[in-house]
């Protein structure tokens, strides 16, 4: 029997955090994986020194860098082709020689290229946690109809994955709930009454992770594990009362499923992004991560704990949006996008992207959404609804 080729992949938000990651367990394993599309929003320089070690057939830029991405690929004499903007992005994930996209670009400008992946019936690797929050049942059904294979990459997700039988079919009847993990991020020891002076060097310091500033800020309002209550609302199909959050501040229990006769299976491992992504990578399989092995005799004490609503009243809008009508997810995330830059920006308190978040929440209830289109303008709406909230706010 011939071996099998190797899997194609497109790694759209190659220089992020994930991106870096997924590209340092993929040069592991030159015998598995070929690299034959990266991209990145702005980042010429890194992109174009990606495109040296990995030499992909497209590389992907906006729109407004792409002469100088295409000039510097000529210069390094690379038979790399430069495409540009969202258009380059979903014709990479769709793309007949692309087997496997890593969807590692953040926030809702993910959502078209992994529509269009789920509809091409690729193999994709899911880091994107918002273009599932805003896709919900739209990009469950493009994935079914497309025939692709949806693995998670975030820690919380991969671990539920890991823990849960093989057969999809036995979930509903054999699980009772899942368990969420969360780290409390650097602010679970705050007085709640210091959180509107915080700033954004001290809200992207997390104790645990490096990772994006986006995902950094969402972690120390726990915004971020609001969002990946829904995500695995709609990853594994289990009810809003099924799902639980705990907070374990060592981060080395990623996530855990209890059964009905009250069995816990959990995944645990060192926390480092390396091992979801080579899960996802190889599944069903496994291959080496790069991760440090865990030492149960130096690590001590695992604790855990529950999220306290004064401090982290962001992670309570989940279960809250999930009982709304179908499409408030897109609503929140779009609200906090738009708070998290401002914050980042310098233009909103910290404490003010609660603010945000909720009242937008409130005063949008948007119309069942059948469409990308549909997604599209409920998030352009609530942007426009959140961006007021921010201006009132700062003027406030
Ligand atoms: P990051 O900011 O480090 O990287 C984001 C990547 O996406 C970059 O390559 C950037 O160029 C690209 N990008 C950003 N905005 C874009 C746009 N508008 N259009 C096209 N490309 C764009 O972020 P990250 O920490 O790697 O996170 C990526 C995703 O993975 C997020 O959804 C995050 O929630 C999720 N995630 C990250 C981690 C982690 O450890 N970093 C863990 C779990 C999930
Ligand atoms: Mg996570």
């Amino acid at each position: 029997e011939a071996s099998s080729p190797r899997q194609r992949i497109a790694v759209l938000g190659a220089t992020g955090s994930i991106g870096t990651n997924t590209l340092d367990v993929v040069a592991r394993h030159p015998d598995r994986f070929e690299v034959v599309a990266l991209s990145a929003e702005r980042q010429v320089e890194a992109l174009l020194a990606l495109c040296e070690r990995f030499r992909p057939r497209w590389a992907v830029i906006g729109a407004a860098r792409l002469d100088e991405l295409a000039a510097g690929l000529r210069q390094l004499g690379l038979p790399t082709q430069a495409l540009g903007g969202p258009a380059g992005l979903t014709e990479m994930a769709a793309h007949p020689e692309v087997d496997t996209v890593m969807a590692a670009i953040v926030g809702a400008a993910g959502l078209a290229p992994c529509l269009a992946a789920a509809h091409a019936g690729k193999r994709l690797l899911l880091a994107n946690k918002e273009a599932l929050v805003v896709g919900g049942e739209v990009f469950l059904a493009a994935v079914r109809a497309g025939g692709a294979r949806l693995l998670p990459i975030d820690s919380e997700h991969s671990a539920i994955f890991q823990a849960l039988p093989e057969d999809p079919e036995t979930w509903a009847q054999r699980v009772e709930k899942i368990v969420l993990t969360a780290s409390g991020g650097p602010f679970r020891q705050r007085d709640p009454a210091t959180l509107a002076t915080v700033t954004p060097q001290e809200a992207c310091a997390h104790p645990n992770w490096v990772m994006g500033r986006k995902i950094s800020v969402d972690s120390a309002t726990m915004m971020n594990k609001a969002l990946e209550v829904i995500e695995a609302r709609y990853l594994f199909g289990f009810a809003p009362e099924q799902i639980d959050v705990v907070i374990h501040p060592q981060s080395v229990v990623h996530s855990m499923v209890q059964y009905r006769d009250r069995s816990v299976v959990a995944q645990l491992g060192t926390p480092d992004m390396r091992v979801p992504i080579a899960y996802g990578l190889s599944w069903p399989e496994r291959i080496a991560s790069g991760a440090e092995p865990l030492d149960f005799v130096t690590l001590g004490a695992l604790t855990f704990e529950p999220p306290d609503p004064r401090r982290f009243p962001g992670l309570f809008l989940a279960w809250e949006a999930l009982r709304a009508p179908v499409g408030t997810t897109a609503v929140l995330n779009a609200a906090n996008e738009v708070a998290v830059d401002a914050f980042l920006a310098g233009r909103l308190r910290f404490d003010h992207i609660h603010a945000v978040n909720r009242g937008t929440l409130e005063a949008f209830v948007p119309s069942k959404p059948g469409s990308l289109d549909d997604l599209l303008a409920i998030d352009r709406e609530a942007r426009a609804r959140a961006g007021e909230r921010v201006r009132g706010l700062a003027r406030g």
